[in-house]
């Protein structure tokens, strides 16, 4: 089976911050992928915008490293990065001040959908967004893109939209979470809404708890002083978490559009109970082998940031009131992997007697190897009686779909092209982030005020101690965290 591309109007794309990592490493060899997938159309163009002196031909090479470090194994031919390049153009502009804005007004083609990637730092968003308007830069039909984090708490990021509503409307702004680009989160949606045997028991009644987590097993390296200012509520839960949770609570939308599915979402976030103190663990790794430990990381041997957390969430709504959603996430973990089970109730009762007390559990793996897997139980194969066992009904998209049909496009990409194509389904509007700060503000504010100080936990452990508790104490157990 093979995926079919649907090329894209041309366009031209000016990311801001064209030079800087997530540019490097994410934006631009994404690009380079659609391209040479034919999604990007031979007439678009990139156009890196950014402080320092740059040349166009110099972005080239830039470009090129670029890809050649990070653009995957794109089944390009030869020749074919030549053909991008020459879709590459550079500015240098400051966001702050005057430069290079007219620079960019003789650059941009008027018959064509512009688009603006705000890769820069939040403190900059406002900026832009003025002086792309006062330089004329934009139209209706004109978009940005705003990377994460979008605020710190609900103030700032009320702020930022309050900033970027003074000159683009809410349909032109693009706040990107990456998750929301996986394959497998939209396959989430597919799998609930395109079948009939899941939904009737995707509910209260026959959902013991749900499970959702995001492991890495990196530290904070480089990022040790932005992370100690944000920590793993505000990095990780706020946002990925948050959206995980939504897509797998929310009721169906009444079609696959970007306001009904929003809306949807936005209603389980607001109906998300307030968490208390106990059930919430918070941690930071130790030091290992020659690795430092989370504070040695950030410099400060007291910080009380979190570099993990746990916390047990309850939906107060006709669905879901009684299922608990169980969130973790953290660094230095054993394994990367980002998975959300969905563990079913046991039978009411079982003719098998004990042999009988398996629980369906539906995995949905969103990295590494994405896919899901439904746990049934069978009869345990051979003579002597009737023993059961569990085993998993798996659907690796690699393997069910063949490497052409298991579509390996990265998230960025695919959002990339989602802005150009105009659809603002897989972004985050501007209620449901404000929403995400309401919720999560009165949780932060709670630790700072009572000085609570993350407990320790073994680098390559599955975190501290305390988060096995949690859900001991509702006689649960958390899923193994594998790679
Ligand atoms: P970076 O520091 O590597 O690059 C910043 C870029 O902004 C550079 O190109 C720089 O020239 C440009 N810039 C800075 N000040 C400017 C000004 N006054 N005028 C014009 N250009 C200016 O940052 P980054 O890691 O690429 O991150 C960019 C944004 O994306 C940040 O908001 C970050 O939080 C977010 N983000 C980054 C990653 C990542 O993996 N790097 C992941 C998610 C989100």
């Amino acid at each position: 089976m093979v995926s079919r591309v649907i090329p894209v109007d041309p366009f031209d794309l000016v990311i801001f911050g064209g030079t800087g990592d997530l540019a490097r490493r994410k934006i631009l060899p994404g690009l380079f992928r659609r391209f040479c997938a034919g999604q990007m159309p031979k007439d678009a163009r990139v156009i890196g915008a950014a402080r320092g002196d740059m040349s166009s031909a110099e972005y080239r090479e830039f470009v090129a490293e670029a890809v050649a470090e990070f653009g995957g194994e794109g089944a390009c031919e030869d020749g074919t990065l030549d053909g991008f390049l020459e879709r590459m153009e550079f500015v240098t502009i400051d966001a702050r001040g005057d430069t290079g804005w007219t620079d960019l007004v003789t650059l941009m083609r008027d018959d064509v959908v512009r688009a603006f990637y705000f890769s820069v730092g939040p403190s900059l968003f406002g900026d832009l967004a003025e002086r792309l308007t006062k330089h004329g830069l934009t139209d209706a039909d004109s978009r940005i893109v705003v990377e994460k984090p979008f605020g710190r708490d609900l103030d700032t990021a009320q702020a930022l939209n309050r900033d970027l509503a003074k000159h683009f409307d809410e349909r032109q702004i693009y706040r990107i979470d990456h998750y929301l680009g996986k394959e497998t989160v939209q396959n989430l949606m597919a799998v609930r809404f395109g079948n009939m045997l899941f939904e009737p028991l995707w509910n209260s009644q026959y959902v013991d708890h749900i499970q959702i987590t995001v492991a890495e097993t990196v530290g904070v390296g480089g990022r040790g002083e932005y992370y100690d200012k944000s920590g793993a509520m505000r990095d990780m839960v706020q946002n990925h978490l948050m959206q995980l949770l939504c897509l797998i609570a929310m009721e169906p939308p009444s079609k696959f559009d970007p306001d009904a599915v929003r809306d949807e979402k936005l209603k389980v976030i607001r109906a998300l109970d307030a968490v208390v103190p106990h059930h919430i663990v918070r941690g930071q790794y130790e030091a290992e082998g020659g690795d430092p430990s989370y504070r040695e990381a950030v410099g400060d041997a007291r910080s009380r940031t979190e570099s993990y957390i746990a916390m047990k969430v309850g939906i107060s709504n006709w669905r879901w009131a009684g299922t608990p959603f169980y969130l973790r996430t953290g660094k230095r973990l054993k394994a990367r992997s980002s998975e959300i089970v969905v563990v079913f109730k046991e039978l009411n009762h079982s003719i098998f007697g004990e042999a009988g007390e398996h629980r369906n559990e539906l995995s949905i793996r969103l990295q590494p190897n994405e896919g899901i897997t439904l746990g049934v139980t069978i009869k345990e194969p051979g003579p002597g009686g009737m023993r059961l066992m569990n085993v998993p009904l798996d659907m690796s998209f690699a393997e069910a779909l063949g490497p052409d049909g298991a579509d390996q496009t990265d998230a960025y990409e695919r959002l990339i092209m989602d802005v150009i194509r105009g659809n603002q389904t897989l972004f985050m509007r501007g209620d449901e982030v404000e929403a995400a700060w309401a919720w999560t503000d009165p949780i932060i504010h709670g630790w700072e005020a009572r000085g609570d100080v993350p407990k320790t936990y073994d680098a390559g452990s599955e975190g501290p101690v305390d988060a096995v508790q949690l859900l001991a104490r509702d006689t649960r157990v958390w899923r193994k965290v594998t790679p």
